[in-house]
């Protein structure tokens, strides 16, 4: 079952109006009503008194001379009087004279007290009948109350139609006039349903007048008008932002394709590279594998002639011969180093997981010798960690680095120090020194395989191999190799063994 609040306001209105009106006349009819019998009933009772009283006075003589047909007739009069039920005379010895309008008009055996009294159906009066300040009977009137309640009867009769005909005309006109309110509300809603159902902000609220309705038509309206504008804007601003995200996305699907093409060429050369670099790998090495045998032919023909024929030549062709075998002999160690440079390019790297720390310390030993006799000072802050690499390759690095230091130092109190930086990307490792320092215009030809800095003879000489072998390690582990320096006071070379994050 509906409940009463989901009624359409409409019948709302209507029924309010309607019970409202019946109740207002309800409440006044039954006022109406209610005051009317009281009146009625008090105009009875004074209207009894003073015919009691009449008939009291008109009866003193027949009372007096007990002239009962007299008393008779005095009551009779009352007759004119409607609604008189019984009237009777009472004297010292009881009934006196009666009067009984019907059957039911009995007088009682006595009087009772003086005074009018009200019963359900009938009002009674009883007075005194004085003569000469004497008492001398009681006299009795009754009326029934038929009248009052016929009256009554009647009232409720005529205002219960009046109540049905004014409830049907107040029906029929709020019917007619709740449409003042209920319609524009009833327009409201149907705009507000439409704009929620459809989304459609363009729709207005019909304004039929200038009251609050009207105002709250209105102010939907402009409430509408602004969602529009923003709407409006709103769609604007989504349009604008699909182009430009069109737009964006284009340009990206434009350099994606460029990056995949750079890509691409990229990964050509490498190809290319890794395959040139493989080539040149085995070139060298095949090269300076070629290159030893008749190298070392040389340098034993030349070793037999100066054995074979020494005495049989002069001096000059003695010293060149023994420059022919330093040569030759100089040359093999140049091609030892290349053969291993290139050896180190195309071996494959045994990664594990080692004692750094270990591998540092047979570095050092292996140097030990010449450490002790230069009286070089060997600083570790801390144990180096373990690290995932190749042992015999991170050796070498170790040796080359710290046999430079240990060389290209000429201060009396040589020291090195080889330690570790905690850094945010892949752990750095250094090995510094005090020594003669390297030149900034020099920080990067060192690089070059078979670059020496110096004569031949000076720090003890060289192939100027090492740095490019270290560097070739570092790089074949994916780490950097770098270095700072300040001529005169030091060098500290640095290196990682994984890539940068
Ligand atoms: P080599 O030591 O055989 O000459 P390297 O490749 O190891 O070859 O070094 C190349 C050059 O770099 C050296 O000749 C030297 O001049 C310079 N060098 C290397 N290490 C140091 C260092 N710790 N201090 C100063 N100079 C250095």
């Amino acid at each position: 079952m509906r409940r009463l609040g989901d009624i359409s306001i409409r019948y709302k209105l209507v029924a309010i109006s309607t019970l409202i009106s019946v109740a207002a006349l309800v409440v006044a009819s039954g006022a109406l009503i209610a005051w009317d019998q009281v009146r009625s009933r008090t105009e009875l009772s004074n209207n009894l008194q003073t015919l009691t009283k009449i008939v009291a006075e008109n009866s003193t003589a027949a009372v007096s001379y007990f002239d009962t047909d007299a008393a008779v007739g005095t009551l009779q009069a009352i007759r004119a009087q409607s609604g008189i039920e019984a009237a009777c005379i009472f004297d010292r010895n009881g009934l006196f004279a009666k009067y009984a309008a019907n059957e039911g008009g009995a007088c009682p055996s006595s009087p009772g007290a003086d005074g009018t009294f009200l019963s359900g159906t009938s009002l009674w009066v009883v007075a005194p009948i004085v003569l000469e300040n004497q008492r001398i009977g009681t006299i009795y009137v009754r009326s029934g109350l038929q009248e009052i309640a016929a009256r009554l009867r009647l009232q409720m009769l005529s205002s219960l139609i009046i109540l049905i005909g004014a409830g049907s005309v107040a029906l029929i006109l709020s019917s007619w006039l709740q449409g003042l309110i209920s319609t524009p509300i009833g327009d409201l809603a149907g705009t507000m349903q439409a704009v929620s159902d459809r989304k459609d902000y363009r729709l207005r609220a019909v304004k039929r007048a200038n009251d609050e309705l009207g105002g709250l038509a209105s102010s939907f309206n402009l409430m509408l008008a602004q969602i529009e504008e923003r709407d409006a804007e709103l769609l604007a601003a989504k349009a604008e932002l699909e182009s430009r995200v069109e737009q964006r996305t284009e340009e990206l699907r434009n350099q994606l394709q460029e990056t995949q093409r750079t890509q691409e060429a990229l990964v050509k050369v490498n190809a290319e590279l890794v395959r040139s670099n493989k080539e040149l790998d085995d070139f060298a090495y095949i090269a300076s594998h070629d290159l030893k045998e008749p190298l070392r032919g040389i340098h034993s023909y030349s070793g037999f002639l100066l054995e074979d024929y020494g005495g049989k030549l002069d001096e000059e062709a003695h010293s060149r011969l023994e420059t022919l075998m330093r040569l030759s002999q100089r040359m093999e160690m140049l091609i030892d180093t290349l053969l291993h440079f290139a050896r180190v390019g195309r071996v494959k790297l045994a990664h594990e997981h080692l004692d750094l720390d270990e591998v540092l310390h047979e570095a050092i030993d292996s140097l030990r010798i010449r450490l002790t006799e230069l009286g070089v000072d060997i600083r570790i802050p801390r144990p180096l960690p373990p690290e995932f690499c190749d042992r015999t390759r991170i050796g070498e690095v170790f040796q080359n680095l710290i046999a430079n230091a240990m060389k290209y130092n000429d201060k009396p109190e040589k020291w090195i120090e080889i330690g570790y930086e905690n850094s945010d990307g892949p752990r750095t490792y250094y090995v510094r020194d005090n020594g003669i320092g390297i030149p900034a215009k020099h920080r990067e030809s060192i690089f070059r395989i078979f670059k020496r800095l110096h004569p031949r003879e000076k720090f003890g000489g060289g192939a100027g191999a090492g740095l490019t072998i270290v560097r070739k390690i570092v790089e074949r582990h994916l780490g950097r190799l770098w270095l700072e320096s300040q001529e005169g006071e030091g060098t500290t070379f640095f290196f990682t063994l994984s890539p940068d994050r």
